[in-house]
């Protein structure tokens, strides 16, 4: 898969295997290559169904050479600096969903006030306010877990991949379902690019595929669940 930002970005944090019997205790290492490395090149750029703002695309390695200072927290440390970093970005990055997702129902809400069918605004149909009523639901359950984690995260509790994993998971499933609700209380103009939407929507399946999909959080969680 690509990298975000593979085209413009100065430096890249690449993962070697340096030791195949250590395996994933102590034979990953993280590598810093920057720009300009002769045999680094960014390749193919890739076409997304969203995000299409945030450029993604191939990294390409070709008998590349990197002296010891590029080496990222030792040799070895690999696997504990990617767990760390996931942890961090797992929690971080749904705080933008939180937000994404309190714009999304304001939205429904002004459009179920404004729009009228058969005599009164949507907003006056129990089908349309109860589906905002579970997005409002969704979004400060969101939000506390978020901020629960987060303040986890930086007491240095124990056991917070966990809570990572666990926020990364509900947070981006809550993010996809608001958006497609949104969709719906907009009708056929929540298909139209016009309204915008439509591109949350598509945004927001990226959400449960980047920073390890949702297979993948349920994964964790089983593990840490002893399963
Ligand atoms: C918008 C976007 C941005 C990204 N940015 C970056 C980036 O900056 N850096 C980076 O390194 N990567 C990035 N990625 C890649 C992303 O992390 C991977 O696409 C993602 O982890 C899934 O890996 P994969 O594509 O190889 O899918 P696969 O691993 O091939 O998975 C295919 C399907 O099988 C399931 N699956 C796979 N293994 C298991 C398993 N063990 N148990 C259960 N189900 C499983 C998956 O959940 C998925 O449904 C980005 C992806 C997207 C969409």
């Amino acid at each position: 898969m690509g990298e975000a930002h593979a085209d413009i970005a100065d430096l890249a944090v690449v993962y070697a295997v340096t030791d195949r019997e250590k395996g994933s205790f102590g034979g990953l290492t993280a590598f810093l290559v920057e720009k300009g490395t002769p045999g680094f090149s960014s390749g193919q750029k890739f076409e997304k169904m969203g995000l299409r703002t945030c450029a993604i695309g191939e990294l390409v390695f070709e008998d590349v050479y990197v002296g010891p200072d590029a080496v990222l927290g030792g040799v070895g440390a690999g696997t504990t600096i990617f767990s760390e970093s996931m942890v961090w970005e797992r929690i971080c990055l749904v705080a933008c969903h939180v937000g994404t997702m309190e714009r999304l129902m304001e939205q429904a809400i002004d459009y179920a006030r404004t729009r009228r069918s058969v005599g009164k605004p949507i907003s006056k149909y129990q089908a349309i306010s109860h589906r905002i009523a579970d997005m409002k639901v969704r979004l400060e359950a969101a939000r506390v877990l978020t901020y629960h984690s987060a303040w986890r995260l930086e007491k240095g509790e124990r056991n917070v991949a966990l809570d990572a994993s666990i926020t990364k998971l509900f947070v981006s499933e809550a993010l996809v379902e608001t958006a497609l609700e949104t969709v719906q209380v907009f009708g056929g103009y929540g298909f139209m690019v016009e309204y915008e939407v439509e591109r949350a929507l598509r945004d927001a399946v990226g959400s449960t595929l980047y920073s390890g999909t949702s297979e993948i959080q349920r994964n964790i969680i089983a593990k840490w669940l002893g399963l």
